[in-house]
């Protein structure tokens, strides 16, 4: 247990590790506060490369940002091309597979399925290689390379990892070196936390490295008991502030229904200051949200943190904090 002062009145922190094991909930007590933190588990956790990308400093001033909305966009069209691939296979074995009706017709196949599936093919090699070529510019690999096997007869996408000893479209024999392909992209868990998530961490980290006691992804606990999510919790034991921050990376990320569902929250948890952050430029000079916060005090909408050192984003911040 923690004791520090805060405008003559103690705030407790505590860490309830005993009641609570897997989730380690915390108590944030303050003179108008009480609140009850607890995370949820992140890949951030147990993610070296993740956690060196984050602490990379003046990462936003860079190409970085651009990079992950690259890799992420590359990863998905491999995935969206191997869901293609397994369509027009599923279409090829009807014209592979004798059935009642008749012959299999494997001369349509080589003509018009075939050319279509070998370009294919290429098509995930060559953005493989894009990703492979892309992940020098970070500080760790963040991809994971894959063998992924394709029928030599009839190209079917056969399997990840391992491969079956028979095509499971046209039953030819599966040769395992000429059949494999690997393929390089972002495993789910790292997809889903590039595609934003990281920008939390990210704003936390500036927090932390300026002595802010942060808690991220979680949700908080006021009086009331509710749950509410939140993306950055701080708190400065010092100047006794505390806030919550909602990140985004881009204006296409969120509308007005997500400001004002967060300055509910910000509301109901009665932290001293909200901020809603937002990585890219939010050029919608007509959201009607932004007219909200700015006449509401110890609310704060920050867009463009782009093209800014860790020191600027700090300092940006902490001026709307009186
Ligand atoms: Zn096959």
């Amino acid at each position: 247990m923690k004791s520090v002062e805060w405008r003559g009145m103690a705030i407790t922190i505590e860490q309830l590790d005993n009641r609570y094991r897997e989730k380690n909930a915390t108590i944030i007590l303050g003179e108008n506060i009480l609140l009850k933190f607890v995370p949820e588990k992140s890949v951030f956790d147990r993610n070296d490369s993740l956690r060196e990308l984050i602490s990379t400093q003046n990462f936003l001033l860079g190409e970085g940002p651009k990079n992950i909305g690259q890799m992420v966009n590359l990863s998905n069209r491999i995935k969206k091309r191997l869901e293609h691939h397994i369509q027009s296979q599923e279409l090829a074995g009807s014209f592979l597979k004798k059935d009642r009706s008749g012959k299999p017709d494997i001369g349509f196949f080589e003509r018009h399925i075939k050319p279509d599936l070998i370009a294919g093919v290429k098509k995930l090699e060559d953005l493989s290689q894009a990703v492979d070529k892309l992940e020098d510019s970070f500080p760790r690999r963040l991809g994971r390379s894959a063998p992924h096997y394709f029928c030599d007869n009839c190209i079917a996408y056969i399997g990840t990892d391992i491969a079956p000893s028979k095509c499971t479209i046209c039953g030819s024999a599966i040769n395992i070196h000429s059949a494999v392909r690997n393929l390089r992209y972002l495993e789910p868990d790292v997809f889903d936390y590039l595609g934003g998530k990281w920008f939390e961490d990210y704003i936390g980290k500036i927090f932390e490295s300026n002595g802010w006691k942060v808690w991220k992804h979680g949700s908080v606990m006021g009086t009331s008991g509710e749950k509410h999510p939140i993306d950055v919790l701080a708190a400065n034991n010092k100047t006794a502030n505390v806030l919550v921050a909602e990140c985004k990376i881009s204006q296409d990320s969120f509308a007005d229904k997500d400001m004002l569902a967060f300055k509910a929250r910000w509301h109901e948890i009665s932290a001293a200051h909200g901020f809603f952050i937002v990585l890219g430029n939010d050029e919608r000079g007509e959201l009607q949200t932004k007219r909200i916060f700015a006449r509401t005090p110890g609310l704060c909408f920050l867009s463009g943190m782009g093209g800014m050192t860790d020191a600027q984003i700090y300092e940006q911040i902490t001026s709307e904090i009186a």
